[in-house]
């Protein structure tokens, strides 16, 4: 069978390719001779599966994109409060290029934009990194990423580093603020080498479907960022990854997201998968106008906006049945906070005041960390109470059950399902 998913993107690239609305990025010069009709997308979920549709495999150079990846990359290497001490987490409200310091402390506004990725990029390796050190940590970092090695781009490095003029200004004043204690020739050298790594949008979705996977690549299996680090980096690309219309974007598409002046832009949707886009023209804020029209479908169709719900209600309680003198609960699917209080309440409505208790979680599929401590909390008040607990748990989905004081419930062997 050809894959439902593959045409689909086909689809969507069709119904916004004949907007050719929007400019390639003109200030730098290597940039502004892209072939403004370059059209691609790939989606890479979390289980590393991929999906590609148009210039899947035309390689462009990643500019502001980088960001993130390069803001986790600092995370890792000099752990959070020192990331702090130099960049903070507010959006901005400005373009890409401002100053846009905190009043008080100069730190620039988020990692997101330059300021703020310059600042990033000099955390990389340790504080006396040299410049081709920190350039390698990220080149290094983002082919660990993509599952490939990445290569810089000679051409379009040189071409910014000679304009570079503002990167250049803004990292002065990031020196003269003493956010940053390198030669600002050297940081925005390195930062600049960092924007020029080539990617295709395939690497794009599949190094967004790492950071939504807790930080486990999804086809190695690696563990390549901590589960804190790939929060707080998609955290701040919903905040500020969109430059100055980072709030609109998020109302209206609502899928954390970095876009970059080569006409880049990656979704990264949490627990589902990493999505890449290219085309150069870019609108009036640097995004790339295709891009975002490709988005606004990807959202509307397939549900993806991180702030819609349904109406269904906690499903993990599957049945309550009592079974010769014993109380049954039977539990199901992915047992999170709410879920694991959908069983506390059912707990809570338990009258029986006697008689074994029966947790069911042969059709458990995982228990979040949260949902595992309120789950043995029950059973522990339970116990307190004195009943009898036993656990059916044929696939170990909850693994220690201790009580909170070193006892355990029985555990009864065997498969209940279809109870
Ligand atoms: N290298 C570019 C710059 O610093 C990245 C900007 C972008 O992609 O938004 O100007």
């Amino acid at each position: 069978m050809h894959s439902p998913i593959a045409d689909y993107l086909q689809e969507v690239l069709d119904t916004v390719r004949d907007d050719t609305g929007g400019e390639v990025a003109g200030y730098i010069p290597e940039l502004a001779a892209a072939d403004p009709d370059v059209l691609g997308m790939a989606v890479c979920t979390v289980d590393g599966r991929v999906y590609t549709a148009g210039d899947a495999d035309i390689e462009f150079s990643i500019q502001s994109i980088s960001k993130p990846f390069a803001y986790a990359a600092a995370l890792t290497d000099r752990g959070f409060a020192t990331v702090r001490a130099a960049v903070g987490v507010e959006p901005s409200g400005e373009a890409f290029n401002e100053l846009s310091l905190e009043a008080e402390s100069r730190r620039p506004k988020n990692p997101m934009i330059n300021a703020g990725a310059i600042a990033t990029h000099q955390l990389l390796v340790g504080p006396h990194a040299t410049v081709a050190e920190r350039f390698e940590r990220a080149r290094s970092f983002f082919s660990t990423l993509a599952d490939r090695t990445l290569e810089l781009d000679e051409r379009v490095c040189t071409s910014e580093l000679a304009t570079a003029d503002r990167n250049l200004s803004i990292a002065h004043m990031l020196r003269n603020y003493g956010i940053i204690d390198d030669d600002p020739h050297e940081v925005v050298e390195g930062y600049t080498r960092q924007c020029s790594i080539k990617v295709t949008v395939r690497d794009l979705a599949t190094m967004g479907a790492a950071l939504v996977n807790g930080g486990v690549h999804p086809q190695t299996g690696a563990q390549v960022v901590t589960p804190a680090v790939a929060r707080e980096t998609l955290a701040v690309m919903a905040a500020a990854g969109m430059y100055d219309s980072a709030g609109e974007w998020f109302t209206r598409v609502g899928i954390p997201a970095k876009s970059g002046v080569a006409g880049g832009l990656l979704g990264a949707l949490p627990g589902q998968c990493g999505i890449g886009v290219v085309s150069p023209r870019l609108d009036r804020h640097g995004n790339s106008v295709r891009g975002i029209k490709a988005f606004h479908r990807l959202s509307d169709d397939m549900g993806m906006h991180l702030m819609e719900s349904e109406p269904h209600g906690s499903t993990v309680l599957r049945s309550t049945t009592v079974r010769d003198g014993e109380t049954w609960f039977a539990l199901q699917g992915a047992v999170q906070f709410i879920g694991a209080e959908s069983v506390l309440a059912a707990f809570q409505d338990d009258t029986t005041a006697t008689g074994t208790l029966v947790l069911d979680l042969s059709r458990v599929d995982r228990i979040t960390d949260v949902g595992r401590r309120m789950v043995l909390e029950g059973l522990r008040r339970f116990v307190l109470d004195g009943r009898e607990v036993v656990l059916v748990d044929p696939d170990g989905k909850l693994p220690n059950p201790d009580l909170g004081d070193g006892t355990f419930p029985t555990v009864r062997a065997g498969t209940a399902r279809g109870r």
